[in-house]
């Protein structure tokens, strides 16, 4: 009964992907987006591991496969969004079922940090394998795959030379020609966080007045709708995560979008992780550890970046073909969990700016 309520869970879940490589919070299934919810999610009797999540299970589904091929352990995975699956393991404190919390975002991971529901990890192997920027310094979260946050172009339109930072998108010879995503997202959440790390509140809230006075079209509600309205000639430069791009040069190699590096002079382009944590209250702690340090080890990078046309953490590995061909670029060093203890100062100067 309990594998088929498992199966059954999975089938809905597979029903609710999204473009962004999360999924949208399953209307029926157990802990619904709406309210936290302590009923036991369906997990099968003889998991050895469990995964709350909000990674789609067509990414990470392949992974755990893989795993349970090399090592004979089984893997199940509870999907929702990000923060319904947070409120949960709050809810179940010493109760729950899980043993890594897995998102997207540094914003999500410092979140769950903060809730007291992850635990410190010591691991030579992750420690070596992650680069210090991209995990949490108290060890409670590592980055598994990277994302860039960066400009594109249209090329008919646009030079790169014409091109430089995220704050030069607010000077004059942009206006009416860049596009935003919504300040919702808590990907531009992110971004501002980490140019106030950067430049500080007044420069940044200058910043992000002067895109908002150069808006092409109201604010969009994902990044692709925006690549396609930067194809489309309807804006001419504008930020987007770098695996939304991947995907539509999957479809079609020749769009007419480029990508360039931001702030490749001063200190880098914006990176974000998706990454895990071990929970505090986890059963499997050890086999928690060392499925973190298979998913961060050369074996297993390749296959977990790929996935969503994402870089590698572990430097040892190359990207995917198609990220390959965008060309090296210097990351801003700056420690990813600043985009999360950032974040709520970054939404009232999102607001303030009139950035919707
Ligand atoms: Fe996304």
């Amino acid at each position: 009964m309990k594998k088929t309520l498992f199966l059954l869970a999975v089938a809905v879940g597979t029903l609710c992907l999204v473009a962004c490589g999360e999924k949208s919070a399953p209307k029926d299934a157990a802990g619904a987006a709406e309210k936290p919810v302590v009923a036991a999610p369906a997990i099968p009797a003889d998991a050895q591991l469990v995964i709350y999540t909000s990674r789609a299970e067509q990414l990470i589904k392949p992974i755990a496969q893989a795993y349970e091929k090399e090592t004979g352990v089984k893997v199940a995975f509870v999907s929702d969004k990000a923060g319904p699956l947070m409120e949960r393991l709050v809810a179940e404190g010493s109760n729950t079922p899980a043993d890594i919390f897995m998102v997207v975002d540094a914003g999500n991971l410092w979140q769950a940090s903060q809730k007291g529901v992850l635990q410190p990890i010591e691991s030579a192997v992750l420690t070596a394998n992650v680069p210090a920027h991209l995990r949490d310094p108290k060890n409670e979260w590592f980055g598994l795959s990277v994302r860039a946050r960066t400009i594109f172009f249209n090329k008919d339109k646009v030079k790169a030379e014409q091109l430089s930072t995220y704050q030069d998108l607010a000077s004059d010879k942009w206006k009416g020609k860049l596009c935003l995503r919504s300040s919702k997202t808590v990907y531009n959440q992110s971004l501002v966080a980490m140019l106030t790390a950067d430049d500080g509140k007044e420069a940044t809230e200058q910043t992000v007045k002067g895109w908002v006075a150069n808006l092409a079209a109201p604010e969009f509600a994902d990044d692709t709708k925006l690549l396609e309205a930067i194809a489309a000639g309807q804006c001419e430069v504008g930020i987007a995560n770098s695996y939304y791009y991947g995907r539509l040069l999957e479809k079609n190699p020749n769009l007419n979008v480029g990508v360039f590096w931001a702030n490749q002079k001063g200190k880098g382009a914006h990176v974000n992780i998706s990454g895990a944590g071990v929970v505090k209250n986890a059963k499997h702690k050890p086999a928690a550890v060392a499925f973190l340090e298979w998913l961060s080890s050369e074996k297993a990078q390749g296959l977990f970046a790929d996935s969503n046309l994402e870089f590698p953490v572990n430097a040892k590995i190359k990207p995917n073909s198609i990220v390959t061909a965008w060309g090296e670029f210097k990351q801003s060093q700056i420690n990813v969990s600043q985009a999360g203890s950032g974040q709520a100062d970054a939404v009232i100067l999102m607001d303030k700016a009139g950035y919707k």
